[in-house]
């Protein structure tokens, strides 16, 4: 006996009119004109409906602190970390926890069931570590959170980060992260990601690092991530966040660096609405747009997730948790117009990301958690296109968040008198 049937869904994976049965919290079956009753049906009517959101990079310990202790003018990356730095010291946590559950709130109205969030360890404290250590649990039930010990200023350059990042580790965070780019000299960045790998493999975890988050053609700390991947057999753990360096590399050097990155299995996730908005900042005019090679990347087999990383922070003062609005800034950034190119735009920000992040019983199939999200949309390039919205949202067969379909009224004289975006029938 079924729990829950959704009838007549669309699938990412383009298939149409496919029912969808619900056991114990778990996807039964997925086929046409399933033969079957349950306690409850819901009839997608041609909508679309996807495994869940997955963001593979956040700043959850910095979100919703817009204005604290006051805007970033120049937009700068730097001027962003030295304004975290100084709200830093004035965090406590009790506000820590609030914003992170207040932005998880949003995240599930958007269907964003799972992120993988940096948390600073760059303060002897680690209020902000235990403040997202609480929030993990608190969320566990709706919303699967990976956290990253990252090293903000520097695992070498700033005194005692080491420490603080085994001690992150050893209080339960997930992944081991790094900032290369930061360090102050090209060896101390190299040597930073060769002490930190070797960290996660002792430890048996997955590495994320912030790598070559810069305009600087030469910084080349992704070529060291995957040597060291390779050298110390961490293949498929590891993953390049940002690399917008290669945005402004030399094409030789290049098509040497992407085959290495592809044969250590190191995956790439860059985060278009930051890049966009952080990088060529020193430029004058033409300014790059400085996000990574997301479609060469890809045609070579290399893994690439889109992240939202910042919202309203000291890096960026809009955002709402919407990774719709993250696969559209990329599609453009990157120029990924094509019918197959978007359609790995939607997929960068759902089953790339669950790769990314390891995401257990991910998908729709029989066997796969009945995590999935309803959208007020056909398939994946209309959902992008209308950044739709979430009709309804599943975490294990149960309806957690759900929103009235975006509709508007007409007084047209001959015209409908309602209209919802969607694209009507085919027609010449
Ligand atoms: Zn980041």
């Amino acid at each position: 006996m079924l729990d829950l049937i959704l009838r007549h869904c669309n699938l990412p994976d383009g298939r149409t009119d496919i029912d969808i049965g619900i056991a114990a919290g778990r996807i039964a079956a997925v086929e046409p004109a399933l033969a079957a009753h349950a306690a409850d049906e819901i009839d997608a009517a041609g909508h679309l409906v996807t495994p869940p959101f997955v963001d593979a990079h956040f700043h959850m310990d910095a979100t919703l602190s817009y204005g604290l202790p006051r805007v970033n003018q120049s937009g700068t990356l730097l001027e962003g970390i030295a304004l975290w730095g100084e709200l830093k010291p004035m965090l406590t946590q009790d506000a820590l926890v609030e914003r992170a559950l207040a932005y998880c709130d949003w995240a599930v109205a958007r269907g964003l069931l799972a992120i993988r969030s940096h948390v600073d360890v760059c303060d002897p404290r680690l209020l902000a570590v235990e403040a997202l250590l609480h929030v993990r649990e608190r969320v566990r039930p709706y919303l699967d959170l990976q956290l990253v010990a990252f090293p903000q200023d520097g695992v070498l350059r700033a005194p005692g980060a080491l420490d603080n990042l085994k001690r992150a580790l050893d209080m339960g965070v997930d992944v081991v992260g790094g900032i290369p780019h930061f360090e102050r000299t090209m060896a101390q960045g190299a040597e930073s990601v060769r002490l930190l790998c070797e960290l996660a493999a002792d430890r048996g975890l997955r590495v994320d690092m912030h790598c070559d988050e810069s305009d600087d053609p030469l910084s080349r700390h992704i070529e060291t991530l995957a040597s060291e991947t390779v050298r110390l057999g961490l293949q498929g753990r590891v993953a390049g966040s940002h690399l917008t360096s290669m945005h402004s590399m030399d094409n030789y050097y290049v098509s040497k660096l992407i085959p290495l990155m592809r044969d250590a299995g190191v995956a790439a996730i860059a985060n278009p609405l930051i890049n966009i908005t952080l990088q060529g900042r020193h430029d004058t005019y033409p300014r790059r747009r400085g996000m990574t090679r997301v479609p060469e990347l890809l045609a070579a087999g290399v893994p690439v997730a889109f992240g939202h990383d910042c919202v309203m922070d000291p890096w960026y003062s809009l955002g709402s948790g919407d990774m719709l609005e993250v696969a559209h800034m990329g599609l453009h950034v990157a120029q990924m117009t094509g019918q197959e190119a978007m359609r790995a735009c939607f997929a960068a920000v759902t089953a790339m990301p669950a790769q990314i992040l390891g995401l257990d019983g991910y998908g729709v199939a029989p066997g796969c958690r009945a995590d999935l999200v309803l959208l007020q949309a056909r398939d994946p390039v209309e959902a992008i296109r209308l950044r739709a919205t979430r009709l309804r949202v599943l975490r294990a067969g149960k309806t957690i968040a759900s929103m009235p379909p975006a509709m508007a009224a007409l007084d047209l004289p001959g015209r409908p008198a309602q209209v919802d975006f969607l694209r009507r029938g085919g027609g010449q």
